[in-house]
């Protein structure tokens, strides 16, 4: 354990397996039923969000990514190894995986809000919500989050096209191009100096001043995660339609870009929900802002930081420049997530080129940290650990935003 608080001090990219991983899951207070909820109430919207986006109308308002073949990416990563790139840097509507859980998120707000001022009922049509009673409601409320970003994009687009005011507060890292895109389409953008923590209090703190203002909480936020866990049905789906129905023996290794741990914590709470020993989930993290590491490693969660360690938390990797992470997710993922691992940014820097080369896909730099993953792990002694042969694994590298991002 010291030798890998060494190599975060250090910033060497670095593998730490779990210790606390436990094969079989232990009970946590959200189950398969928390999942199947939020999936059908994805479906419930799915009509109204055909109507509101042109980008979703192709899916019929569910909003998905492709799970796509990668031969010659995969064949410069890990040579020999099979893999698979899971799309989600190309999610419709918000260009991120955060399009999973803040869409969601802000969902259950807005359906909540019309049931509880009995403007409707779970059977009905949920395009009824673009009527002027209900927009006219919504429009009394101001949705907000703190963001580095891709968060923002997501929850402001989604409020904004419901009727609601919206509100975004935008972490010193957040990219002009997202701030200008967010505006673009009816968002308030206002613009910090410090850093995602720091953007996330004092959103937090204005929402909790006005009775109208409803705050979606990064750090603490179930619905987000439960949006984020659905990943793992439509996954699933994805690759029964190839025939590959994963088992022990032949697991899938999945590889997830971490930032305060909500994305990623979410979807390997569902994959393992529904995949159990067949699936091993991996967190990647730049090595200036290894938070979920670090909070997992020393067993401290959010009552550590990066800067604790002499870290800067400065990163090519916007969507994951966050210093200190959600303990919320980290309790539940701890027995759950096989490990996390480090990547320079000149590495990402150099994923990003390869993977434009070899598949002619655009990607930002936090979607490329989990390219690290299957050569790192595969050089460990974790297959020997968990006795299981290298030949049988299927990698899945999952990119994570990237579909707005400017030439
Ligand atoms: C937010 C984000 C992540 C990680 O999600 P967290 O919930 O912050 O852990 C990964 N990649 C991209 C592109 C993101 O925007």
């Amino acid at each position: 354990m010291t030798n890998c608080m060494q190599k975060l001090q250090n910033r060497e990219p670095l593998l730490w397996r779990n210790p606390e991983y436990e094969d079989k899951i232990s009970a946590c207070e959200y189950s398969l039923d928390d999942m199947l909820d939020a999936e059908a109430r994805l479906a419930r919207f799915a009509p109204l969000l055909a109507q509101l986006f042109e980008e979703a109308a192709e899916q019929f308002g569910i909003i998905e990514s492709r799970l796509l073949d990668i031969p010659r990416l995969a064949e410069k990563l890990c040579p020999g190894a099979k893999m698979l790139l899971k799309a989600d840097h190309d999610l419709p509507v918000a260009g991120s995986v955060k399009a999973r859980g803040g869409i969601y998120n802000v969902l259950c707000f807005a359906e909540t809000l019309c049931l509880k001022n009995g403007l409707l009922q779970y059977g009905d049509n949920y395009r009824k919500m673009a009527n002027a009673s209900i927009r006219d409601l919504f429009g009394h409320y101001t949705v907000s989050v703190g963001s580095t970003g891709n968060l923002g994009l997501s929850i402001g687009t989604i409020a904004a096209a419901l009727g609601f005011k919206a509100r975004v507060h935008m972490s010193a890292d957040a990219k002009e191009w997202k701030k200008q895109l967010l505006r673009s389409r009816g968002v308030e953008v206002i613009e910090y100096s410090g850093d995602y923590s720091s953007a996330v209090a004092q959103g937090r703190k204005e929402a909790e001043a006005d009775p109208y203002s409803y705050f979606v909480d990064d750090e603490n936020s179930p619905e987000l995660f439960l949006g984020y866990s659905t990943a793992a049905f439509r996954l699933r789906d994805q690759l029964r339609l190839r025939g590959i129905t994963p088992d022990a023996e032949h697991p899938l290794f999945v590889y997830l870009p971490c930032g305060v741990g909500g994305a990623p914590g979410g979807i390997c709470f569902g994959l393992k929900t529904i995949f159990g020993n067949a699936v091993h989930c991996f967190f990647a993290e730049p090595v200036e802002a290894p938070c979920m590491t670090l909070g997992l490693i020393s067993g401290k969660h959010d009552k550590i930081s990066v800067y604790d360690i002499g870290l800067t938390n400065q990163t090519l990797a916007d969507g994951l420049a966050v210093g200190r992470p959600s303990a919320f997710v980290g309790r539940i993922i701890r027995n759950m997530v096989s490990g996390c691992f480090t990547v320079k940014d000149e590495t990402l820097t150099e994923y990003q080129h390869i993977t434009r080369e070899t598949e002619q896909l655009k990607i930002e730099a936090s979607a490329a940290a989990g390219f690290a993953g299957p050569e790192m792990v595969l050089n460990s002694d974790y297959c020997k650990t968990f006795g299981l042969n290298p030949a049988n694994i299927l990698h899945i590298l999952w990119t994570t935003g990237g579909r707005y991002l400017p030439e």
